[in-house]
């Protein structure tokens, strides 16, 4: 048999290179398998695809709730350590706004408290301090009206690309190597070894490893990536997107928006305010773009099987539902932009039912670790996430104020026909 490598990394995205980094700091000697970014216009497949082919996410300490606020706590505050180690600058401390239906005030209240207790500087704002401070934003018709809460420093929002680029970096720097593969096959042999089958265009191979660690993203599930007949519970789901090209006499006046995130609790179907919308940004195409994008509402739809996953990606087209209810959102919150042009954006995100990440062994194994279910904003807490992954892969205490179990991957034990989940309902979260 070849060579038996230490630890195998399946999937390069934003988990993957960050857990590659933190593994091979910690000595591991890492193996990190992924496929490159596909050119534009590239046929679609079902290993290449990524949640961080953009130029924007959403990052701010804040949480919805501890857990949350933690992960990105702690990945936020490396930011600046990483870019300076790196040499590749990702995050634009731009601040971040949160809008929040006055109707859950009793949910502010608690994560202004946590707030406080981690030290995160916020202003809470009424609706007519909103007006003030931000002319550029309208005040969104949520029943009961609405309040921000505003966190000028430590956020703002990161480029993915580049992150995802300087966590590979800085593995590499650390001694893991890079193949731009896909794996198609995981299996264990007798002897407990892991046996992984390659694709690397039409030249297949395999590697054998004593631990692997998972963290392909939404095709998790679908890319036998998992032992035969594992399954997580992990819900994929279409994430439409619409970018509105910002003229050049608008960009003055709408640069200074911070990105922003409301929270609307009334279950009203597509007619739901709960979104997120990114501040101009430049784009490859050198234009600038606001970036718009939903909450969970119900024409947020369920990618059920591998191929309507592909099928999204490629055809990048979104349902007419979809496309009124962005550019109704982005009409009440910009009202006054004049876009250029409105171009449409398709990813792809993953729910758990749990809501957080998971982050452990499978079936009890402690030669494979899983680092997934980022549902739909774990850009920002990345750091923290491969972190932690890389701990349990490597057998070592966990160091977390989160309890470990909060991460337990859960597994799916019935082919999932059913209805859309029912932990799906408003309010949603924090994008
Ligand atoms: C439109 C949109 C907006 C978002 N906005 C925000 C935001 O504002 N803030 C925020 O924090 N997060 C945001 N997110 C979420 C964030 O981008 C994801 O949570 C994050 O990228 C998840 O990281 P991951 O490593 O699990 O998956 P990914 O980043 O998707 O990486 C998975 C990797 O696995 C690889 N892979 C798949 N199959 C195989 C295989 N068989 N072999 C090898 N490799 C494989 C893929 O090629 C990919 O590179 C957003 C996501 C979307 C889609």
């Amino acid at each position: 048999m070849s060579e038996i490598l230490e630890v195998v990394v399946i999937g390069a995205g934003m988990f993957g290179a960050a857990a590659a980094k933190h593994l091979s700091r910690s000595g591991a000697r890492a193996l990190v398998i992924g496929p490159a970014e596909p050119e534009a216009g590239a046929p679609a497949s079902r290993h290449a695809f990524g949640a961080y082919f953009d130029e924007a996410r959403i990052t701010r300490r804040l949480g919805w709730d501890p857990v949350w606020g933690t992960t990105d706590s702690r990945s936020l505050e490396r930011f600046r350590d990483i870019e300076a180690e790196s040499g590749i600058g990702f995050f634009h401390e731009c601040g971040s706004l949160v809008l929040l239906a006055r109707s859950i005030a009793h949910r502010t209240d608690a994560i202004v408290a946590q707030c406080a207790v981690e030290g995160i500087e916020l202003d809470r704002l009424s609706e007519p301090a909103l007006r003030a401070a931000l002319p550029a934003l309208g005040i969104l018709p949520i029943s009961g009206g609405v309040e921000g809460l505003l966190e000028r420093k430590q956020a703002g929002y990161l480029n993915p690309r580049r992150l995802v680029q300087a966590q590979l970096s800085l593995a590499q720097a650390a001694g893991a190597r890079l193949l731009r593969a896909a794996v198609t096959m995981v299996g264990k042999d007798a002897d407990g070894t892991w046996q992984i089958s390659i694709q690397d265009g039409d030249t297949t191979s395999t590697v054998h490893a004593h631990r692997i660690l998972i963290a392909a993203g939404a095709f998790t599930n679908h890319n036998n990536v998992l032992p035969a007949g594992t399954r997580l519970a992990l819900h994929a789901f279409s994430e439409p997107n619409l970018l509105f090209e910002v003229s050049d006499s608008q960009l003055e006046q709408l640069r200074h928006v911070p990105p922003v995130v409301t929270v609307d609790p009334d279950d009203l179907g597509d007619a739901n305010l709960s979104l997120y919308l990114v501040p101009p940004v430049q784009y490859p195409d050198g234009k600038w773009y606001m970036r718009i994008g939903p909450g969970m509402q119900p024409y947020v739809e369920e990618l059920r099987t591998v191929n309507d996953m592909v099928d999204w990606y490629a055809r990048q087209e979104p349902t007419a539902r979809q496309t009124a209810s962005l550019t109704r959102m982005m009409n009440l919150l910009v009202p006054a932009l004049e876009p250029v042009s409105v171009r449409f954006s398709g990813c792809i995100i993953e729910k758990t039912p749990s809501r957080y990440p998971y982050i452990g062994h499978l079936n009890g194994d402690p030669t494979i670790t899983v680092a997934v279910g980022g549902n739909g904003h774990g850009a920002r807490g990345s750091d923290e996430i491969g972190r932690l992954a890389a701990r349990v892969l490597c057998g070592e205490t966990w160091d977390s104020s989160i309890p470990q179990e909060t991460f337990t991957p859960l597994l799916q034990k019935d082919e999932h026909v059913g209805e859309r989940p029912g932990f799906l309902k408003p309010p949603f979260g924090l994008c």
